[in-house]
């Protein structure tokens, strides 16, 4: 029987998903005697040609070539996963999203008018049809494997949408929020990383995206009204990694909307 055709594919990124994959070391020698790995510029410089089983797609949409090259990869893919908070929900780049990002390149740049990038970070979902979304920044290996084989075996993946709440409870940390009143993410973070860093006596802070219905709403007011956080405590813990998942945006974007009106601080 002919292997599966697997594709990894980088777009804006850090590659450090595509690091979780070559970390799984025992499992990728498994994998390739299941899959023929066609297309991975990472650890090897084989191309093979498409079409391809299953693609993995790391990396966010922030040039036209990039814009462009996305809708080849998806007609060359049956299948096609996003892994990542960059590919996700555009990354820690999309913060260019509430911003001028020519603003930024005349400040970054000697000479701005060879930069050629969009004006926003995009996650593929807004320009291709995805199959499967993996959050996290970086992706947890044991979630990718149990994805892939997913696709291969033509079955639902069964990754958990609960929040990190859940995977800090079945760790029997002790809550830093109620014990110690730090602000933490976990209520609306997306479970996977298996809560490193409650169990590490600090707050969550979002790496791998929205749960599942985020009450993002909730945890703002609690976190000021409760926990004395400032504005701007708020605000840069809803803008990290998933700036741009719609959840974490939409509540940002409400409170620096309400510190515009109050005419208190710069609009963002
Ligand atoms: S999601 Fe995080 S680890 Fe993965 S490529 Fe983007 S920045 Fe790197
Ligand atoms: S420490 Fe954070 S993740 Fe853990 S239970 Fe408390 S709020 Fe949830």
């Amino acid at each position: 029987m002919d292997k599966a055709k697997l594709a990894v594919w980088k777009f804006a990124s850090c590659d450090g998903c595509q690091l979780s994959l070559l970390d799984c070391e025992d499992e990728l020698l498994q994998l390739a005697d299941t899959v023929d790995i066609a297309y991975f510029k990472e650890a090897s410089s084989r191309e093979a040609e498409g079409p391809y089983d299953l693609s993995l797609v790391e990396g966010s949409i922030t040039t036209a070539a990039d814009r462009d090259r996305i809708r080849e990869v998806r007609r060359q893919s049956r299948n096609l996963i996003t892994i990542g908070a960059c590919a996700t929900a555009g990354g820690i780049q999309a913060l260019r999203n509430f911003a001028d990002v020519e603003e930024f390149t005349a400040v970054v740049y000697a000479e701005p008018q060879y930069i050629a990038t969009l004006g926003t970070s995009t996650p593929i979902s807004a320009h291709v049809s995805v199959d499967f979304e993996l959050q996290g920044c970086p992706i947890n290996k044991r979630q990718l494997l149990e994805v892939i084989s997913a696709f291969l075996h033509r079955r639902p993946p069964q990754i958990p949408s609960h929040s990190v709440c859940i995977e800090c409870k079945l760790r029997g940390n002790v809550c830093v929020w109620v014990a110690h009143g730090t602000p933490c993410m976990g209520p609306v973070t997306h479970a996977g990383c298996g809560a490193i860093c409650p169990t590490y006596n600090r707050g969550c802070y979002g790496c791998y995206g929205p749960k599942e219905n985020p009450n993002t709403g909730s945890l703002s007011h609690w976190w000021q009204r409760e926990l004395g956080a400032e504005e701007a405590t708020v605000v840069e813990n809803l803008r990290n990694f998933n700036a741009g998942a719609p959840a974490f945006e939409r509540e940002s974007r409400r409170w620096t909307d309400r510190q515009s009106r109050e005419g208190g601080h710069d609009k963002e």
